[in-house]
C-alpha cells in the first residue's frame, strides 16, 4: 500500500521579495517531496503566501492601490520564483482565497463553542515588522530584536484571547514523550519545553483596528489576528483542494526558525482546542549569516534565488543550498565560497567525471541497463533528517570517487577499445555514476537524469557539459 506525505513550507509573508532565507526552506521541502515520490509515496506538496494584515495594507496604501491589488502584484513573483528554481508544489496557497477563509472561519467556530475564547483588554508592545506583540523582556532598547530599525507601538485594545495556557500541561505531555513529540531538531524541542514550562499566558486573536483581516465570525467588528489565518492554511488546504482531502495531518511542517513558538505551540493548542489531529512532526532549521553578517536590506547583502539560478544555473543552485542547509546552527554562506564549492563539486568534479565516461565510451558505446531504483538506507535515513549535507557527501564518497579511483588506478584510455578490461573498468564507473545520479534526483532532478539519459542511451555527443566552471 501507498503511504501518504504531506509536507509544508511556511507561508510566506508578502510584503518582502524572496530571498535566500524563503529559498532554502522551499528548496529543503522539494527535495523531501520529490524523494518521497521517488519512493512512490503519495506527496502533496504545499506552499503559499500569508498575504492579511496590517502591514500588507500600510505597504498598499503607500502604493495606491487596494491590499488586494497589492497582493496580487506579488503573490506571482513566489510562484514564479519557485517555478525558476523547479520546485514542484502541488498548490500554492494564498489566504487571501475565499475557500481558505471559510475554513478559518469554521475552525475558530469551534475553538468558541469549546468556550476557549475570552475578550479583555490588550496592552502590550506591538512589532509591525513581525505583525506581533512583544512583551517588555522581549525587547531590546524599545526594539524588537528582529526588527532593530522598526519602531515598536505600545498598544491597548479590547482583543479576544485564546485560552492557550489552558493547553500547556496538554502539550508538555506530547513533547516530552518520544512517542508523540513532534518537535525536531532535539535543541529546539528543548527550547520549547523550557519556554512552555517558565509559563505561557492567554495569547490575543483578533484585532480591532485592523481591517485588512478575515472578520472574527462571532463578532465581525474585529478582524482575526493574521498569524491565527495564516497557520490555518495546512489544514485548509486539505479542505478544498481537489483529491487532497486525505491528506491531514501534515507529515512534515518546514520552519526557520523565527516561527518557532508559532508553529509548535499556538497552532498545536487551536487544533486540539479544535478537535483536530495534530501534524505528525516540525522541523525547524536555522537561519544563513552572509560572509559573517546578518543579512539585511539595509547592509545590502541580500541573496536572491535568482541571483543564484543566473550564476550557478537551476541545479546548481539547488545543490548550493542542500549542500549548506542551515540545521541547529547558522550556516554562514557567500557568493564567492559558492562559487568554490560549485567548481570543486559539479564542475570539477561530478561534470567533470561525466564528461570523462562519456567520451571514453566514445567507441563501445556501454549501456547501463535500467536502474532498480535502489536507495541506500543510509541516505534515506539522512535525507529524511534533513541532513542533505552528509547525505550528499555520502553520495559522493561512495560512488562518485569510487569511480574516479577506478579510472585513475586502471587508467582505461591507455587500452585499446578491444581489450576486455576496459569495457569492465568503464561498465563498473558507469554503474557507480549512475547510482550517485539515482540518489541525487531529488536535489539535482535535471542533471540527475541528463546523467541516467547520457548512460543508458549509450555514448553521446555533449553541447557543453553538465557543469560548466565559472
Ligand atoms: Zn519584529
Amino acid at each position: 500500500m501507498k503511504s501518504k506525505f504531506f509536507i509544508t513550507t511556511p507561508i510566506y509573508y508578502i510584503n518582502d521579495v524572496p530571498h535566500i532565507g524563503h529559498t532554502c526552506t522551499t528548496v529543503a521541502a522539494d527535495i523531501l517531496a520529490r524523494f518521497h515520490r521517488q519512493l512512490e509515496d503519495e506527496v502533496f506538496f504545499l506552499t503559499g503566501t500569508d498575504e492579511h494584515g496590517q502591514k500588507v495594507a500600510e505597504v498598499a496604501e503607500k502604493q495606491g492601490i487596494s491590499p488586494q491589488e497589492y497582493c496580487d502584484q506579488i503573490a506571482p513573483r513566489f510562484e514564479e520564483a519557485w517555478k525558476n528554481l523547479n520546485i514542484s508544489f502541488d498548490f500554492f496557497i494564498r489566504t487571501t482565497d475565499p475557500r481558505h477563509e471559510k475554513v478559518v472561519v469554521e475552525l475558530l467556530e469551534k475553538i468558541y463553542q469549546n468556550g476557549d475564547v475570552y475578550k479583555d483588554k490588550y496592552e502590550g508592545y506591538y512589532c509591525i515588522g513581525c505583525e506581533s506583540f512583544k512583551t517588555e523582556t522581549e525587547l531590546v532598547d524599545g526594539h524588537c530584536p528582529l526588527h532593530p530599525a522598526a519602531q515598536t507601538v505600545k498598544k491597548s485594545e479590547d482583543n479576544w484571547f485564546f485560552k492557550l495556557s489552558k493547553y500547556v500541561p496538554k502539550l508538555i505531555e506530547l513533547i516530552e514523550d518520544e512517542k508523540t513529540n513532534y518537535i525536531f531538531p532535539e535543541g529546539k524541542r528543548k527550547e520549547v519545553l523550557a519556554k512552555l514550562k517558565a509559563g505561557v499566558n492567554d495569547i490575543s486573536i483578533s484585532r480591532e483596528n485592523v481591517e485588512w483581516g478575515i472578520p472574527l465570525p462571532w463578532e465581525k467588528s474585529h478582524t482575526i489576528y493574521v498569524w491565527i489565518d495564516a497557520l490555518i492554511n495546512y489544514y485548509s488546504a486539505t479542505r478544498f483542494v481537489e483529491g487532497k482531502e486525505g491528506f491531514w495531518p501534515a507529515d512534515l511542517h518546514l520552519l526557520g526558525k523565527e516561527i518557532l513558538w508559532f508553529h509548535t505551540v499556538i497552532w498545536q493548542a487551536m487544533l486540539l482546542s479544535a478537535g483536530i489531529e495534530l501534524p505528525k512532526k516540525t522541523y525547524t532549521h536555522s537561519f544563513y549569516m552572509i560572509d559573517g553578517q546578518k543579512m539585511s536590506k539595509s547592509i545590502g547583502n541580500v541573496i536572491s534565488p535568482s541571483q543564484l539560478t543566473d550564476l550557478f544555473g537551476v541545479d546548481g543552485a539547488r545543490y548550493l543550498i542542500a549542500r549548506s542547509f542551515p540545521n541547529e546552527n547558522d550556516s554562514d554562506v557567500g557568493i564567492e565560497r559558492f562559487k568554490e564549492r560549485y567548481n570543486a563539486d559539479l564542475a570539477n568534479n561530478l561534470g567533470n567525471l561525466v564528461s570523462r565516461l562519456n567520451k571514453l565510451n566514445e567507441n563501445l558505446d556501454i549501456k547501463f541497463e535500467k536502474l532498480d531504483n535502489k536507495i541506500d538506507e543510509k541516505f534515506d535515513n539522512l535525507l529524511n533528517n534533513l541532513r542533505f549535507d552528509e547525505a550528499i557527501g555520502y553520495i559522493f564518497e561512495t560512488y562518485i570517487d569510487k569511480a574516479n579511483a577506478n579510472l585513475n588506478q586502471f587508467t582505461p584510455w591507455k587500452l585499446a577499445d578491444e581489450d576486455p578490461k576496459k569495457s569492465e573498468i568503464l561498465a563498473d564507473c558507469i554503474f557507480n555514476i549512475c547510482l550517485a545520479a539515482n540518489h541525487l534526483k531529488a536535489i539535482m532532478p535535471e542533471s540527475a537524469d541528463k546523467i541516467l539519459d547520457i548512460f543508458t542511451q549509450g555514448h553521446q555527443v555533449l553541447e557543453k557539459p553538465l557543469f560548466g566552471r565559472i
